[in-house]
């Protein structure tokens, strides 16, 4: 599943121990493994082979530029959301033809640096949208080629936060509504739709929902092309579940077993934009334990990270497997919940835990933290984010600054003088 592991009781990541490098880069800092990344991205690579997909990896989940690079060293597109997320690929030089985008709210900016770059669709969500699109094409005299997303009324069985496949979510477009746009399209002489996108949600752990959105995309795919319209590619999305504690996710073997079979007669170019799946498990929050309140019924670890650090547990009750980066001889298991130091009762990394007695100055590791951790930090109660770690082998390579108070202050530092 990951490639940190436990050797005579120290934590490691790949061939260096978690210990060095919390004391080497400080604390909180993500630690994240090359070998896990790596092979997760494989294991979806070689399970779709034989349909040649062009797989995006989703920016959002984590928009480090080290990581981005190393992805599209492998092969990798990538699934951007924002004039950002644009730049930060731009930035590693991945051919823009690689590049898709999606997300409600695009800018006229934003659409006009799209265009410019020369990525290949914009994955749309509404008429609006589209008419911004064609808007800004024209003006620059190009041509728009857009995937409309459709929201397939799907129910994708994971946390209310992160389904984005019903009827009642903001994203896509009916599939009634998607008709009456390929219709449209036919008078936009800057817009030529190409394909349908589908994204039902994050966390998904069996094929089933996805089985039902395929098969309806497949109608819906059917009779557009009985009207004359030509569907080049079908993009199904990313959301593929990990294994955070107790869930048993399907294998991207599995997925892709189940699923083959129902895209195949499709006869598109296949797009796939997983995020979590492959970032997910490859990363570590490596925190130490500044102070120990021992109450009547629990105990209180009062750690360096905080919910500004990883959001996750206070946003989405996320549950997090947190374990002592070095092992003790402390072997009494106290009920522990693991607090970070943030003015709110929902600042905590873990609830009720079993964890040895811990001391001031101990270190834990919050495990499976790579997707939506550093990528949703904040400066929440002024509290500089986390440096990254990227380690290769026995190799560790900085590859984001810890940030520092001055930093964070001089945007409006700078003010203060005028
Ligand atoms: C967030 C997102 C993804 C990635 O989701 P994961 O659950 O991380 O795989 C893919 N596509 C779109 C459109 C998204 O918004």
């Amino acid at each position: 599943m990951d490639d940190f592991v436990m050797r005579q009781g120290a934590l490691y990541c790949e061939g260096v121990a978690v210990a060095a490098l919390a004391k080497r880069f400080g604390t909180p800092l993500y630690v994240y493994s090359q070998q896990t990344i790596l092979s997760h991205y494989q294991k979806i690579a070689q399970a779709f082979g034989e349909l040649n997909p062009l797989i995006c990896y989703s920016v959002k989940a984590n928009s480090n530029l080290s990581i981005l690079r190393l992805l599209a060293q492998e092969g990798a597109g990538l699934d951007i959301v924002s004039q950002g997320e644009l730049a930060r690929g731009l930035a590693i030089k991945v051919p823009a033809q690689r590049i898709v985008y999606a997300g409600v709210g695009k800018t006229e900016p934003e659409i006009a640096a799209a265009l410019q770059a020369g990525i290949p669709m914009f994955n749309v969500e509404s008429e609006p949208e589209a008419r911004l699109i064609n808007h800004v094409a024209q003006r620059r005299g190009q041509v728009a080629r857009v995937a409309f997303r459709v929201n397939p009324d799907v129910d994708a069985r994971t946390h209310r936060h992160i389904t984005t496949g019903r009827k009642e979510n903001k994203f896509g477009l009916s599939i009634p509504l998607v008709m009456d746009l390929f219709r449209k399209a036919r008078r936009w002489q800057h817009i030529k739709p190409v394909g349908i996108h589908v994204h039902i949600g994050s966390q998904i752990t069996s094929a089933t929902p996805y089985i039902q959105a395929i098969q309806r995309l497949g109608q819906l795919i059917a009779e557009l092309r009985r009207q004359g319209f030509v569907i080049e590619y079908f993009n199904l999305g990313g959301g593929l579940g990990i294994i955070y504690n107790e869930e048993r996710p399907q294998t991207a073997n599995a997925f892709a077993q189940a699923v083959i079979p129902l895209i195949k007669p499709l006869d598109c170019r296949l797009i796939l934009e997983p995020g979590r799946f492959i970032v997910g498990n490859a990363g570590i929050l490596v925190t130490r334990v500044q102070y120990v309140k021992r109450g009547h019924l629990k105990s209180f670890a009062i750690v360096d990270a905080g919910m500004n650090d990883l959001i996750r547990p206070s946003l989405y009750d996320a549950f997090h497997q947190i374990v002592p980066v070095n092992g003790t001889r402390r072997t009494r298991s106290v009920l522990t919940d693991v607090v970070g130091p943030i003015c709110e009762s929902g600042d905590f990394l873990g609830k009720n835990r079993h964890l040895p007695a811990l001391q001031s100055r101990d270190l834990l590791a919050v495990r499976s933290v790579g997707a939506y951790g550093m990528a949703m930090a904040s400066n929440y109660n002024s509290r500089p984010r986390p440096a990254e770690v990227l380690v290769a082998g026995k190799r560790a390579k900085l590859i984001r600054q810890r940030e520092t108070v001055s930093g964070m202050l001089a945007p409006e530092a700078a003010l203060l003088k005028e």
